[in-house]
């Protein structure tokens, strides 16, 4: 559904366009409303660990590292001091997550794992979550790389 998202990486490269293939099912890509920068949509999914009651819709990510915005959605906005885990180069004070879309610290991912028998469902959970086109590793992990093969070594380790 979603893997045109994939290669775009440069989402201030044509402000003026607006026609992401990204926001064509939530409607027109907003700009940041602190900083103007038209960040890529990434729906609620990854909105809501930091704050449950996000609404869903086409929620924004601002990369702009000097940008206080993580989330955004239209004027509706989730800042760093909001967000309960770092999300890609946002919130670096925060506690650094093994999954950027989930916000699931390795802490977590052992804590859950120990309480079922050594079977994690965070993993379960994100791995259904990725094959419904639910994440965004390209723009939420700073390494732009699916977090599965770290979530795995959290669990062995
Ligand atoms: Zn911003």
């Amino acid at each position: 559904m979603s893997d045109c998202c994939a290669t775009e990486s440069t989402p201030d490269e044509s402000p003026d366009q607006g026609s992401s293939c990204c926001a064509i099912p939530e409607g027109a890509a907003f700009p940041c409303p602190q900083c103007g920068t038209e960040g890529p949509v990434v729906g609620e999914r990854p909105v809501q660990p930091h704050c449950p009651e996000a609404v869903e819709g086409g929620w924004q990510f601002c990369a702009e590292e000097s940008c206080p915005v993580v989330y955004y959605l239209e004027e509706l906005v989730v800042s760093q001091g909001e967000v309960r885990t770092q999300v890609g180069n946002k919130a670096t004070n925060m506690p650094l997550p093994v999954c950027f879309c989930f916000s699931h610290t390795a802490e977590e991912l052992v804590a859950d794992r120990d309480s079922h028998d050594g079977q994690s469902t965070i993993k379960v959970a994100i791995k259904k979550a990725v094959s419904e086109g639910f994440c965004a590793c390209e723009h939420l992990n700073p390494s732009g790389q699916c977090c599965l093969p770290d979530i795995h070594r959290a669990l062995k380790g």
